[in-house]
C-alpha cells in the first residue's frame, strides 16, 4: 500500500541506523505512550505500562522525557479504590507544541491557523488571492505562513499545507491547475522560510486523515468526498492514508457519471465535476425556483453515488463522509447518495454503508493540514 510521506521524507530528517538498539525503541515508544494518551485520555502510568505492553521502568523513563519536553503533563490523581496514594494521571499538554495549518482549496483565499495538539484553532489568517500562479503563488503561501509564524509563542512542530491537486510524498506538487504548479517543491520552502518540518498533501486526503482523527468516526476505513470548485475523495484504508502509485487516488473528478452531460473542462461530456462542482451546483440552483431544487440537489447525488458505488463495492467501504460546500448540500443530496450507492452495491455491502456529512465544517481542510504534522512528527492522528 502506498502510504502518505513520513517524516524521513517530507521533514528532511536524518534516518536511524538500520540496526536495532535499544536508542531506536525510544522514538517509537515516545509515539506509542502520545497515541495512548492522545486516543484515551489522561492515564497513569500504570495503566500506560498495561495497555502498551512496556515495561513501568520504560514508561517511567519515557514518560518523564515527554514531560520534559513539555508534550505531556501531570493533570491530577486517580481516584483511588484502595487505600495508599492515588497514582498520578499524565495526559498531552495541548499547547505543548503549536502547527501552523494552511488551506489552499479556496480559488480566492489562501486561509492559515495556529492549532494546538489538541486540535484547536488559537490564532486565524487569511489572504486574498488574486490570481496568482506559479512561483509567485507559492510566494503567497510562505509569506502568508511567515506572517502567521510570528504570532505562534510555543514550540512549533511544523506546518502543513493542503492543496487542491496531486502532490508526492516529498511534498512537491506535481500538478495543480488552480495555481498554475507543476512540481512546485512547496514543502521545501515551507521548510526553507520556517526552519520546520513542513508536510504539503491534497486537500480532500488532508481532509480525511482530520475526520479519521475525530471522535465521530468509527472505523479504520474512511472515504472522504468533497465538493468544492472540482470534486475529489481522500481514503483511508486500515489506519492509513492511500495515495495509489502516482499519488492521484481519490482524484475522481473526471468519472464519466453522464454520457449526455454538460461538456468538462477536460474535454469530455458529463464528468463528476461538470455536473456537482460546487460552482454549477450553485449557478443550477441560483437560475431554479424552489420547489425545483429538491431535484436538482437529488440529481447532483445520484451522479455522486453513481462515481462512488464501484469504490465502495470493490474496498467493502461502510462509512462515506461528504463535506465541501455545505451551504449548498443538504439532506436531499446526501439521500440520494447513499441510495444510489445502495442500489448499485452487492447487498451485503451496501446495506451497512452510511453517509454523513463532516464534522468538522468549514474547518476540515485546515484540521487536516495540522493532522499531517500531527501524525508525522508525533504519530498521533
Ligand atoms: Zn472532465
Amino acid at each position: 500500500m502506498a502510504r502518505m510521506g513520513t517524516a524521513d521524507q517530507q521533514g528532511s530528517r536524518t534516518t536511524a541506523s538500520s540496526k536495532a538498539t535499544p536508542a531506536d525503541a525510544r522514538p517509537r515508544n515516545r509515539i506509542l505512550l502520545l497515541q495512548a494518551l492522545q486516543a484515551d485520555g489522561p492515564q497513569s502510568r500504570a495503566d500506560l505500562a498495561r495497555q502498551s505492553g512496556l515495561t513501568p521502568t520504560t514508561v517511567s523513563a519515557v514518560t518523564a522525557e515527554l514531560i520534559a519536553d513539555g508534550l505531556i503533563n501531570e493533570v491530577g490523581r486517580k481516584a483511588s479504590t484502595s487505600a495508599g496514594k492515588p497514582a498520578t494521571l499524565l495526559g498531552v499538554e495541548p499547547d505543548g507544541r503549536h502547527i501552523i495549518a494552511l488551506d489552499l482549496s479556496d480559488d480566492d483565499v489562501i486561509e492559515a491557523a495556529v492549532v494546538n495538539l489538541a486540535g484547536k484553532i488559537v490564532e486565524r489568517r487569511s489572504h486574498a488571492r488574486h490570481g496568482e500562479t506559479g512561483k509567485k503563488a507559492a510566494a503567497a503561501v510562505v509569506k502568508l505562513a511567515r506572517d502567521i509564524a510570528r504570532t505562534v509563542e510555543r514550540p512549533l512542530l511544523g506546518v502543513g499545507c493542503a492543496t487542491p491537486g496531486i502532490v508526492d510524498d516529498h511534498g512537491v506538487v506535481v500538478t495543480a491547475a488552480h495555481a498554475g504548479w507543476n512540481d512546485e517543491p512547496l514543502a521545501a520552502k515551507l521548510t526553507d522560510a520556517l526552519h520546520v518540518p513542513s508536510y504539503v498533501a491534497n486537500d480532500a486526503n488532508a481532509a480525511v486523515l482530520a475526520e479519521y482523527a475525530s471522535a465521530g468516526t468509527t472505523t479504520d476505513n474512511l472515504l472522504l468526498v468533497r465538493v468544492g470548485a472540482g470534486v475529489g475523495a481522500g481514503l483511508v484504508i486500515g489506519g492509513e492514508l492511500f495515495v495509489g502509485d502516482h499519488f492521484a487516488a481519490g482524484e475522481i473528478g473526471h468519472v464519466v457519471v453522464d454520457d449526455e452531460g454538460a461538456l468538462c473542462k477536460c474535454g469530455r461530456r458529463g464528468c463528476l465535476e461538470a455536473v456537482v462542482s460546487a460552482p454549477l451546483l450553485a449557478q443550477r440552483l441560483d437560475a431554479v425556483a424552489d420547489a425545483e431544487r429538491s431535484a436538482h440537489l437529488e440529481l447532483a447525488g445520484r451522479h455522486l453515488g453513481i462515481a462512488l458505488a464501484t469504490l465502495v463495492g470493490a474496498l467493502n467501504l461502510s462509512e462515506i463522509v461528504l463535506s465541501g460546500r455545505m451551504d449548498l448540500l443538504d439532506d436531499r443530496f446526501r439521500s440520494a447518495v447513499l441510495e444510489t450507492i445502495r442500489n448499485r452495491t452487492f447487498p451485503t455491502v451496501g446495506q451497512h454503508v452510511t453517509a454523513r456529512f463532516s464534522s468538522l465544517g468549514d474547518d476540515g481542510v485546515l484540521l487536516g493540514a495540522a493532522a499531517l504534522v500531527l501524525r508525522n512528527e508525533l504519530g498521533i492522528v
